[in-house]
């Protein structure tokens, strides 16, 4: 394979494998520019290198596909991508294409929406079904999670025979930031942007988590229709708000590309105000029978172009470093700027990522950098332009928010604090400590925990054992026996078995069954707090960083405060689970003779009891006999093979 042929077949195993990321998972690991500017290259090569083309490279297909947990939906119209642009010469050079083939064409310009498509059905003016774009031809039936977004209309204003239309689902920033935090508070992995959290809310098989993640959607084109006769777009778009449709916002006819442009700035100029991410306008032919002329490729109509904001980069100077802790710990350094205009919005903050990159780019307070702003990202600090001092800013070794010092995992960047009470980790720590399989306190959810911390009822972990039960009887919402029932499950905690409270100190890679080893093999708190690492690793399931994990969380001085004080509240520090005691587990033993006072039958039990086996015949696999009283020719061959022999005081001393 020459060199051309390897990174055409690299650059397609690439976009296939970021395309699952994005499209299966929900889960990118690369921005969208990166991905785009990869598939510019594999079309480039596909265009120059001909005898390479594939027809099922990534360049000729829609991205995603329905996968069987939902029911198929044939889309009878194609749900087509868009072909893009990254500058205003390629948006010239599709007028220029346009105007070839078509005279006396307009443009609509409209925002291009960051979620995901659908097609939504409706029959005599009532919704039917409802289906995600898949790969364009064949989507998933979503009909349940679509019904439940409050800007879907069920039934129109006008009972037309026949409608389907497309539009986007998305979700709000103020929605996002909620979904996030309620992730971040249940420790789950938080989804990475609006358009990921839309996707992965819109793929639910349970349509009420689907509602209460609070998506909308703006609808941008009539796929199909039955008894209305419409011949262009902007017509459409205004025949769709009258029938009850949020239409895609302040969408605007024009009649030549300058225009046209000039819609695309204002577009980029206020993205960064809006309620929704947006990751570019599209400019669309606005007369069906010019777009009937113009026709499409197997992945896009020819008559439309998106037009993606790149991203902006500028250089401004750097006024101080922010470490902020976040709700699982980690120490997040941002940086404060001198104030930049980016990407339509002022940037004054960026993040830094960790002290690896501040090292690396050796960063100093007071340093000319450059700052990026990619579509809704958070704006970045790309590297330094100008250095001011010798020196490098040197990351806190104490946490901000508590003052105790932080550590840094083994192939980790990032730096924790790992104090069970520091402040900034409270409310996520007590929600795990009272969860279902932690400390099972039943009454004490995640809404209800941060409402006592907002009133100040809750300020560490050790006050859940210190509520004042008639302050909560008179909250807004409580009465007596609610109160009452709090209590008695706080109460019901203090006997929980030593491995709940283990799991329940949230120490991290110690999860419920790591906790259940830990308390099963140490049996106490104390025997648990003075273990060393070395210790530890003789537990079978653990490795060097969870006992390394266990070993430093018990170092700190808050948690040895936490389980004393935890301790004369009366919660149990006990593992009270009974140890099944395997001493003979994988020994076989023979019996032969009368023994002094146990009857064979009680002597196999106690083996077994013990996860030995016995065998009525001696072997090389004989682990010892049982001997007693005239022992026959078992014991001779016992003696034979050189198999240990035991009577029965040595076989009882061997089950203390
Ligand atoms: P696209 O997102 O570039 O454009 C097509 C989509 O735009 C349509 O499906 C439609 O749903 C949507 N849209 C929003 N508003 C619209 C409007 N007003 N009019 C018409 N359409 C509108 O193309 P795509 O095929 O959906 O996705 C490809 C893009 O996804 C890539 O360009 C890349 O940016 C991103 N992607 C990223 C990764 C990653 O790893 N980061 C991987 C795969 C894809």
């Amino acid at each position: 394979m020459n060199e051309i042929e390897k990174k055409i077949k690299d650059l397609r195993a690439s976009l296939r494998y970021h395309s699952d990321r994005y499209y299966n998972d929900d889960a990118p690991e690369i921005e969208d520019y990166e991905y785009d500017m990869m598939m510019r290259e594999l079309i480039a090569l596909e265009e120059k290198y001909p005898e390479y083309d594939a027809v099922d490279s990534p360049t000729k297909k829609v991205g995603g596909k329905a996968d069987n947990s939902f029911e198929s939906v044939v889309h009878t119209v194609r749900m087509e991508s868009l072909q893009d642009a990254f500058s205003k010469d390629e948006i010239r050079e599709f007028d220029r294409r346009v105007n070839e083939t078509v005279s006396n064409r307009h443009y609509v310009v409209e925002p291009k929406i960051d979620g995901l498509s659908v097609s939504l059905e409706y029959r005599d003016g009532v919704f039917v079904r409802g289906s995600t774009r898949g790969d364009g031809d064949v989507g998933e039936d979503v009909s349940g999670n679509l019904r439940v977004i409050h800007n879907i209309p069920l039934k129109l204003t006008r009972p037309i025979p026949y409608i389907e239309v497309r539009g986007e689902v998305y979700m709000p920033k103020k929605s996002f930031e909620k979904v996030v935090d309620r992730q971040l508070l249940n420790g789950e992995k938080p989804f990475k942007n609006p358009r990921n959290a839309a996707a992965g809310s819109l793929r639910q098989k349970d349509s009420a988590i689907a509602a209460g993640r609070g998506l909308d959607i703006f609808v941008f084109n009539i796929q199909r229709i039955e008894g209305e006769n419409l011949t262009s777009h902007k017509a459409s778009l205004d025949y769709l708000k009258e029938l009850g449709f949020n239409t895609v916002p302040f969408y605007k006819r024009v009649d030549n590309i300058d225009d046209a442009i000039v819609e695309i700035d204002r577009i980029g100029e206020e993205r960064g105000t809006l309620e929704f991410d947006i990751d570019g306008a599209v400019i669309k032919v606005d007369e069906f029978s010019n777009r009937e002329i113009l026709g499409s490729t197997s992945k896009y109509p020819k008559w439309a172009v998106a037009f993606k904001y790149p991203p902006e980069e500028k250089q401004t100077k750097l006024l101080d470093i922010e470490i902020a802790v976040g709700r699982t710990g980690v120490l997040t350094p941002t940086a404060i700027l001198e104030s930049v205009h980016l990407a339509g919005t002022t940037v004054s903050r960026a993040t830094l990522h960790n002290q690896d990159f501040i090292k690396e780019k050796g960063i100093a307070i007071g340093d000319i950098v450059t700052v990026r702003k990619a579509g809704d990202i958070i704006p970045e600090v790309l590297c330094v332009n100008e250095h001011n001092s010798d020196s490098v800013y040197i990351f806190p070794t104490r946490c901000p928010s508590c003052n105790e010092p932080v550590i840094r995992e083994k192939d980790e960047a990032a730096i924790r604090c790992i104090n069970p009470e520091c402040p900034a980790q409270l409310l996520r720590n007590l929600i795990h400590f009272c969860s279902r399989d932690a400390m099972d306190i039943e009454g004490l959810g995640p809404a209800i925990i941060e409402n006592f911390v907002d009133k100040g009822l809750i300020k560490n972990t050790f006050d859940i054992y210190n509520l004042d039960y008639d302050k909560i009887a008179g909250l807004d919402g409580f009465k007596e026996t609610s109160a009452n029932n709090i209590r008695k499950s706080v109460e019901n905690s203090k006997s929980n078995d030593l491995s709940r409270l283990i799991f329940a100190l949230g120490i991290r890679h110690i999860g419920a069954k790591a906790g259940k080893l830990l308390a099963d093999h140490f049996r106490d708190m104390d025997a648990v707090m003075s273990a060393s690492a070395e210790d530890i690793l003789a537990i079978e399931g653990y490795g060097q960083i969870m006992a390394d994990s266990v070993v430093s969380y018990f170092a700190t001085d808050s948690a040895k405060e936490l389980i004393e004080k935890l301790k004369t509240a009366g919660v149990n520090m006990k593992s009270t689970s009974q140890v099944k005691d395997e001493r003979f587990s994988g020994m076989t033993f023979v019996l032969t003779g009368t023994l002094p006072t146990l009857k064979r039958s009680e002597a196999s039990k106690i083996i077994e009891s013990y996860g030995g086996k016995t065998s009525s015949s001696v072997s090389k696999k004989t682990t010892y006999v049982l001997a007693g009283e005239e022992a026959g020719s078992k014991l001779d061959k016992a003696n034979q093979l050189g198999i240990d022999i035991l009577n029965e005081e040595q076989f009882l001393e061997m089950t203390k």
